[in-house]
């Protein structure tokens, strides 16, 4: 089993009736529920009110793969936490920030860049382009996703060149973005993909849900490690033993 722990800071959906309507047990709980239906996924949520923004050592050493969904309260998750997440990642579990999560203070830890990107809330429609179906996330995905709105994210996205990119987003008001990119860090894989505004129902898109399932296969860990060491090491051997073992 793949245990995945859904984190979300869960404030809109306490402050803006239409997210409240739209997601009634929480962005978290809408993850969660879709996520559950997976035979090979256990799912835990986790949001900013719980003690340690239920994000404890013990948590984060139980989790394959980190969903995260940040926007208003990026600044209150505390550095400590963030950090212990870096480190997580950087360990082998895996990470999937999403949408406004590019400026969470884990992902910019782990990109090393400010994340900053351009962007309208309007209500665009966004069509994802799949650049290609030859990667685990993006398999048997269409050729596109349409979204009726979307939140406008646009080029430049402050990001490190990403390992892959995998989906452009193009909005009804002319700009592009790159909306699934993969990263490596350490041991870790980091997939972060855009759509996903608090006041759109996108979580409900069969193949946004499908996107996430399919990443969170891709990124859980491979080889998980309680730290990585980088010792001074000695020589494993020496020329002259090579050149003389013959003789
Ligand atoms: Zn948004």
């Amino acid at each position: 089993m793949i245990k995945v722990t859904v984190w979300n800071e869960f404030v809109h959906e306490k402050t803006n009736p239409k997210c409240k309507e739209l997601y009634p047990n929480g962005i978290h709980g809408a993850i969660a529920d879709f996520l559950s239906r997976e035979e090979d996924i256990t799912v835990r949520t986790a949001t900013l009110d719980d003690p340690e923004c239920g994000l404890t050592d013990e948590v984060l050493a139980d989790t394959d793969v980190l969903i995260w969904w940040g926007h208003a309260a990026h600044a209150k998750v505390p550095d400590e936490i963030a950090a212990r997440v870096k480190n997580a990642v950087q360990n082998g579990m895996g990470f999937i920030p999403l949408h406004s999560s590019h400026a969470s203070k884990p992902f910019v830890m782990l990109m090393g860049t400010a994340g900053n990107l351009s962007w309208r809330e309007s209500k665009d429609f966004e069509r994802l382009w799949v650049l290609t179906h030859a990667h685990p996330i993006t398999a048997h995905i269409p050729d596109y996703i349409e979204l009726e709105h979307e939140e406008t994210y646009a080029e430049p996205f402050g990001i490190p060149d990403p390992d892959e990119l995998l989906m452009i987003g193009w909005f009804s008001g002319g700009e592009v973005f790159r909306s699934a990119c993969t990263f490596k860090r350490n041991n870790g894989r980091i997939f972060y993909f855009q759509p996903g505004h608090e006041t759109f129902p996108t979580y409900y898109n069969e193949h946004v849900q499908k996107v996430i399932i399919n990443a969170v296969r891709w990124a859980k860990p491979l080889c998980r490690t309680e730290k990585i060491e980088f010792p001074c090491i000695k020589p494993t051997n020496f020329l002259s033993e090579i050149l003389n073992k013959d003789e």
